[in-house]
């Protein structure tokens, strides 16, 4: 089974959300999908360390992204369909079909495998896994891509992009 860590969820979500949004008018907030593309793991690694399960819980159920989805159906809470884009993206890359007893929680049961927690899993990984090195560099060249192309070159920028969502405006008929 395959994992993804930090720079390929990031990067690759909001690759897909740069890709779908590429000739859409509309200007979304792409810190929404960044959010969404980690979430599942910053809710359920630190359960999965506290409850000695594997890492893949809750969060990483269809029916947590379901659940998300749904509520984006409220008007005040559009934006977070944004938010479940990047959650979708970080299922995709995590490949949770491959875990169905969590994909498609509770069909199977309430509970999950207990496994114990260990960081030397990750780092084997990140050192010996193609698909989790590939995942990481290809992140980190989309990050530093979107970053360019978006003129987020400076540490003002980039803190501008932070705490607003906005991205410095372009000369007309640039590419976005
Ligand atoms: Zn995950």
């Amino acid at each position: 089974m395959s994992a993804t860590f930090l720079l390929g969820h990031l990067g690759i979500g909001l690759g897909l959300a740069w890709l779908l949004s590429w000739r859409s008018p509309a200007r979304i907030d792409y810190r929404l999908v960044l959010f969404g593309a980690i979430l599942p793991d910053l809710i359920d690694k630190p359960l999965g360390y506290v409850l000695g399960f594997q890492t893949r819980l809750w969060a990483h159920t269809f029916l947590f992204l379901f659940a998300i989805l749904a509520l984006s159906f409220v008007p005040s809470l559009r934006t977070w369909r944004l938010v479940g884009f990047g959650v979708a993206t970080h299922l995709l890359l995590d490949e949770i079909w491959d875990l169905p007893k969590v994909f498609w929680y509770p069909a199977y049961g309430w509970t999950f495998p207990a496994v114990p927690f260990s960081t030397d899993v990750w780092f084997e990984a990140l050192l010996h896994d193609p698909y989790v090195q590939f995942g990481e560099i290809a992140g980190a060249i989309l990050l530093i891509a979107f970053a360019w192309v978006h003129g987020i070159r400076s540490w003002g920028a980039f803190r501008a992009f932070l705490r607003h969502g906005t991205l410095p405006p372009l000369p007309s008929g640039t590419l976005r």
